[in-house]
């Protein structure tokens, strides 16, 4: 896996990928059968359509499924979304009866927020028991996803503000979280969410796997990374 050292924050333990660079184009063994994924997983990808994984998916989807943590440059329209929701559907497998988020992705609106967890739906159509989603964003009713949290979800899919609110309000444990991920993480920042994510962070296991995507990378984002 290529890291690319010139940049200011290509870190040790943390791989950066640039879509649009030759490297990770291989001809040979870079399609999603070659990836290890599982019958579900796999089924559910064909099912949407996807027939050859895009450059992000080829050179993001490896070290995740291995639990790396990985710092990507991607922007809407790359297959991004797909790149991290692959690995957490292979790292999450089914719906766990024992209570507790396992994994969270924070996105910063609410329509990209609903936008991922039709692509959660999607692509974890295959997975039985279903996985299941919990989506916190600004303007819904607060009970309403009191009601959807106390369902025992098994991704969160949120807003920073609103989640929040909710982790204060709902005493909303994250304990058992295993894999988190950054969407957009440049607008995350941008829209001045940095206090709240790293609320967010510190109530979460050290040991989590982070996945973190970005179109861009400044230097506010470039320290949180590290
Ligand atoms: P995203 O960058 O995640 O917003 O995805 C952009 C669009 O690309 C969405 O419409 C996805 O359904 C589509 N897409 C993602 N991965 C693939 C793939 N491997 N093959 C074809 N389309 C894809």
């Amino acid at each position: 896996m290529e890291a690319f050292p010139a940049t200011p924050f290509a870190e040790e333990g943390l791989e950066e990928f640039r879509p649009g660079s030759d490297k990770g184009k291989s001809s040979k063994g870079g399609g999603f059968q070659s990836m290890g994924l599982s019958q579900a997983v796999f089924r559910s990808i064909m099912r949407k359509g996807y027939r050859v994984p895009t450059p992000i998916q080829r050179r993001a989807i490896p070290p995740l499924l291995n639990g790396s943590d990985v710092v990507a440059m991607a922007r809407t329209g790359s297959g991004k979304t797909a790149a991290f929701l692959i690995p957490l559907f292979e790292k999450l497998k089914e719906h766990s009866t024992t209570v507790g988020i396992r994994a969270v992705v924070i996105s910063p609106t609410r329509e990209l927020a609903l936008q991922t967890q039709k692509f959660c739906k999607e692509l974890s159509h295959f997975i039985s028991p279903p996985l299941r989603f919990c989506l916190l964003v600004g303007g819904d009713s607060v009970e309403d996803q009191f009601e959807l949290l106390a369902a025992n979800p098994d991704v969160l899919i949120a807003t920073p503000g609103r989640m929040q609110h909710i982790l204060l309000d709902a005493q909303l444990s994250l304990g058992r979280v295993e894999y988190v991920v950054f969407d957009e993480a440049d607008r995350l920042f941008e829209m001045g969410f940095a206090t709240q994510l790293h609320t967010i962070l510190a109530t979460m296991p050290s040991g989590r796997q982070t996945a973190l995507f970005s179109a861009t990378m400044p230097g506010l984002l470039a320290d949180f990374t590290r």
